[in-house]
């Protein structure tokens, strides 16, 4: 898809793609844009747009100026807001970007400073009776009836960022439709109950299951596990909460390596 959602570290994966979208500015989610920014200018790859919520802009394009300082050469990368939550844009592969509202800072989240995202492929079809007409012609009765053109629009993936697990309750449609669902669950019981993610402004795993229901992704991938918990008894923790739980199917992203 071409498109990196966070970077708290830079992978190799995550390096080859050209735009990056961040749902927020907290250290665990930019910290890779130093070394995205750096790698991708050595090898001379073309500038990177990153895509940012809106209230964070500003200060994105001070940090990213800041770190051209650093280097002795300014990095050019285009800097984007993230669309309004009604809004969305198209990348240039066929995929269309929309955000959602999560729950990650304290008070009035309009001031944007944090956004989830969902991916779509879109499908362009034309009228069956112009399927085969020079292009030029298509064009002209386009202007005067843009109806000739459909659009399929299939979301695939979304991705909530840090967030609380209520913004479920009143998510647009298509998110809890997307096909997959990467939905973050820092707590997992053991020591930190649904109180503790609450006052973080993240997610605990049976606050969350009381809202999967909801969801009608095909699956939903559990990631940003706090540091307190081992891989191993991660796992353990979340099938043992899943266990019996009606709604998509729940899986564990790949923790690698911690801190
Ligand atoms: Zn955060």
């Amino acid at each position: 898809m071409d498109i990196t959602i966070d970077l708290g570290e830079c992978s190799g994966a995550a390096l080859r793609t050209s735009v990056v979208a961040l749902t927020h500015g907290h250290a665990d989610h930019i910290g890779g844009l130093a070394m995205y920014l750096g790698v991708r200018s050595l090898y001379g790859m073309p500038d990177p747009t990153i895509i940012t919520p809106p209230g964070t802009v500003a200060a994105m394009t001070d940090l990213i100026d800041s770190l051209g300082r650093l280097q002795g050469k300014p990095f050019k990368a285009r800097i984007v807001p993230a669309p309004e939550f009604d809004r969305t844009m198209d990348l240039d592969n066929g995929l269309r970007l929309g955000t959602f509202r999560v729950n990650h800072y304290p008070g009035d989240l309009a001031d944007g400073l944090a956004c989830g995202y969902v991916l779509s492929r879109v499908t362009r079809r034309l009228r069956s009776d112009f399927v085969g007409l020079p292009g030029p012609v298509i064009a002209e009765a386009r202007s005067r009836d843009p109806g000739i053109v459909t659009e399929d629009v299939l979301p695939l993936v979304a991705v909530s960022g840090d967030t609380t697990p209520e913004w479920i309750a009143a998510a647009p449609e298509h998110v809890l439709q997307a096909r997959v669902l990467f939905q973050e669950c820092t707590f997992l019981g053991r020591g930190r109950d649904p109180q503790a993610a609450q006052k973080g402004m993240h997610t605990h795993v049976d606050e969350l299951l009381k809202l999967l229901p909801l969801a009608r992704n095909r699956a939903v991938v559990l990631y940003h596990v706090s540091q307190f918990y081992r891989p191993e008894d991660a796992r353990e923790l979340i099938n043992a909460a899943v266990a019996g739980v009606t709604g998509p199917r729940v899986h564990l992203f790949d923790m690698g390596d911690r801190l």
